[in-house]
């Protein structure tokens, strides 16, 4: 039988969010419907909001969540009833070209659920990244839910399933990042603070958090910043130079997505260092650089799509990290909502007040 539950809904381009009856049905082949306990506000759901994704409103928002599977569809093994989950946006496929070469963490053809979660009068919902989860319950294609141990608190495992594990990811699984290596963050909010604890995790001896905001490069010591920069009162590049020993970083991270951000990042790195960027630019930017630069310095220029993660393997080990005392969770956690205040949290979120803000359900 479906389910109606309450749900967070974006109806047109930039209007104010609200909340709505959806009707969640019962899970089909390969899929299972989830209760939410916990999901936090990510830029990403804004941009949806804005029609900066796509223009296939109505959306139901909120992607970076955990909860406990309540219903499962015939043929669906990874998951059972009562199971804790994460959910992720990279089920992937096992028969695309990148699976079938062992590549599986650039899958190009991810699942997602079949059936439609809908509005209480009948009209099609459009699931943020194809989860959907500011709502008392949510339909997915199982392979997007990773079991992880029900000791963690959702609140903070919720945020593996997007933000901080493109962090991580791309610190560890893009930069590779690695023991005794120098690492420079550009951007120091829920992503760039996840690529300095990634960073941290990995061993790096030295991490240098870069923002134009003291209260944000404040955090980021929180998190495993060994050395800070304000880049709205000094020249980054020298800075981080001065640092290093004259020469620059091993890994330069650019979490803003930004051309003049990512220019300091390509500099800001030693000879043949690597350049990732995880922050997720506008369609109108562009960069110039010098074609001499590009090959002179050599190294790699990389970008980082959800932190190149494989969930069944990263979310599990993450949260054991978690749940040892290694990895600071918990610390990306500023607040906890209600379904009813994600409008305010958008628009704290855009003040740079909060890493994230959670919903609890
Ligand atoms: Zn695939
Ligand atoms: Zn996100």
């Amino acid at each position: 039988m479906a389910h109606e539950v309450k749900g967070v809904v974006a109806r047109g381009k930039g209007a104010p969010v609200s909340i709505e009856t959806i009707i969640v049905p019962d899970p089909g082949a390969g899929e299972a419907v989830v209760d939410v306990q916990a999901c936090g506000v990510c830029h990403t759901d804004l941009h949806y909001r804005e029609g900066g994704i796509n223009d296939e409103f109505p959306f139901l928002l909120g992607h970076e969540a955990a909860g406990v599977v309540s219903a499962v569809g015939d043929g669906v093994t990874n998951v059972i009833v009562g199971d804790n989950v994460i959910l992720n946006w990279r089920a992937v496929c096992g028969q695309c070209r990148a699976c079938s070469r062992g590549r599986p963490q650039y899958c190009f053809a991810t699942h997602n659920a079949t059936q439609k979660m809908t509005l209480a009068d009948g009209t099609e919902l459009s699931p943020a990244l194809g989860i959907g989860a500011f709502a008392e319950k949510t339909l997915v294609h199982s392979g997007q839910c990773t079991k992880v141990d029900p000791a963690a608190a959702p609140t903070a495992a919720g945020l593996l399933g997007c933000g901080v594990m493109a962090g991580i990811g791309a610190a560890i699984n893009t930069g590779g990042v690695g023991r005794g290596d120098s690492v420079a963050v550009f951007g120091c909010g829920g992503v760039g603070d996840a690529a300095i604890a990634g960073s941290r995790l990995a061993g790096a001896a030295k991490i240098i958090a870069v923002d134009i905001d003291d209260r944000k490069l404040e955090w980021a010591k929180g998190m495993g910043a060994t050395h800070t920069v304000n880049s709205g009162q000094t020249d980054p590049v020298e800075a981080i130079r001065a640092l290093t020993g004259g020469f620059g970083v091993d890994v330069a991270i650019d979490a803003v997505g930004h051309p003049a951000v990512f220019e300091q990042a390509f500099y800001a790195r030693d000879l043949a260092g690597t350049v990732v960027l995880v922050g997720v630019p506008n369609p109108t930017m562009e960069i110039t650089l010098p074609l001499i630069d590009l090959f002179g310095r050599g190294g790699a220029v990389k970008s980082s799509w959800y932190g190149d993660c494989l969930p069944s393997r990263d979310f599990p080990m993450l949260i054991d990290l978690y749940l040892q005392g290694r990895f600071d969770l918990d610390g990306f956690v500023s607040e906890t909502i209600g379904l009813g205040d994600v409008e305010a949290a958008f628009e704290k979120m855009h003040r740079g007040e909060v890493l994230r803000s959670v919903v609890v359900l």
